[in-house]
């Protein structure tokens, strides 16, 4: 039977470490500001801006809230954003994804400073990622490190296969395993013999986007398996890309979902909100 990794308990942790340096940081004068900013109002997009609203507040972070309407335009957000840049009381922006249709992700992203870019979808922080300067790194994949850090699960020398090779998961992922030493695999959909590739892995990270779809047969018995998916089943109740009830009794640790890497993103957030105040000195 595989260990748990319990990523609501690791997670907690992670944000009462960053109450402390908040409130640190407050005693020398330094008070973090975070702008959060969602254009019209999808409900699941609400629910992921209120937590980050909740997260801020309980760490001890200022945050100002801009809900824009629909209609808002691409150049609208583009001068809020620039006003923010110029803001030295805002160390972070958020802006949360997806926007309107009729505004470009990309362009959005690229208008955000490096500098107050904590969600590390910047190309310049994927730049520095990838040659390793200082910059924000994408929140999820961040959370997985510290998932497998503070278990004690160790990177170095490891063979790790990412599955998925998206630039919020599976790229950043890959870069921060083998920042950690890791002997890294990307998978994808053109990968030939996924099953084969992923058995030889000693730390399996799945962020396929389908549900369920990763059982024993792909999984090399004491493998730790990092679960990134999440999806509703045919119950409605949450689930993960991995089959946990086929994998968890081969695997000698496992995320599940809920409650593996899901909670580490926002706290990871924080993290990078923390980090922003200091990052660039
Ligand atoms: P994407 O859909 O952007 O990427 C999926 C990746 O999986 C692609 O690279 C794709 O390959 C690959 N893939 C799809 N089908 C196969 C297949 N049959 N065999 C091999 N590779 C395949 O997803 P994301 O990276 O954004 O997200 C992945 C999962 O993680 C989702 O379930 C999402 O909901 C979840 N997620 C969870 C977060 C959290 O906070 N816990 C945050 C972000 C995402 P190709 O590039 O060739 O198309």
């Amino acid at each position: 039977m595989a260990k748990l990794i319990d990523g609501k308990m690791i997670s907690q942790q992670i944000k009462d470490e960053l109450k402390e340096k908040v409130a640190a940081l407050k005693e020398t004068g330094k008070e973090i500001g975070m702008a959060v900013i969602q254009v019209g109002n999808d409900p699941a997009s609400s629910v992921y801006v209120g937590n980050k609203k909740k997260a801020c507040e309980y760490i001890g972070i200022r945050s100002e809230s801009y809900e824009l309407p629909e209609e808002t335009t691409q150049d609208e957000l583009l001068s809020l954003i620039e006003k923010l840049n110029a803001d030295e009381k805002i160390h972070g922006i958020l802006v949360q994804l997806p926007v309107p249709k009729h505004i470009d992700e990309d362009t959005i992203i690229k208008a955000i400073s490096p500098k107050k870019d904590v969600d590390g979808f910047h190309p310049q922080s994927v730049g520095a990622l990838s040659i390793g300067q200082p910059g924000f790194v994408s929140c999820t994949p961040a959370g997985v490190i510290q998932l497998l850090k503070r278990t004690g699960i160790e990177i170095e020398g490891k063979e790790c296969v990412v599955i998925g090779r998206s630039n919020i998961v599976g790229k950043p992922m890959s870069l921060l395993l083998l920042r950690e030493n890791g002997t890294v695999t990307i998978t994808h959909s053109k990968t030939k013999d996924l099953k084969e590739v992923c058995k030889r892995a000693d730390i399996l990270v799945v962020a396929i986007g389908r549900p369920k779809m990763i059982d024993a047969s792909y999984v090399k018995e004491g493998a730790v398996v990092i679960d990134v998916g999440i999806h509703r089943d045919e119950n409605n109740k949450l689930c993960g890309d991995v089959d946990f009830d086929s994998v968890e009794p081969i695997a000698s640790s496992i995320t599940p979902v809920p409650g593996g890497v899901g909670p580490m993103t926002i706290a990871m957030l924080m993290y990078n909100c923390v980090e922003a105040a200091t990052m660039f000195d």
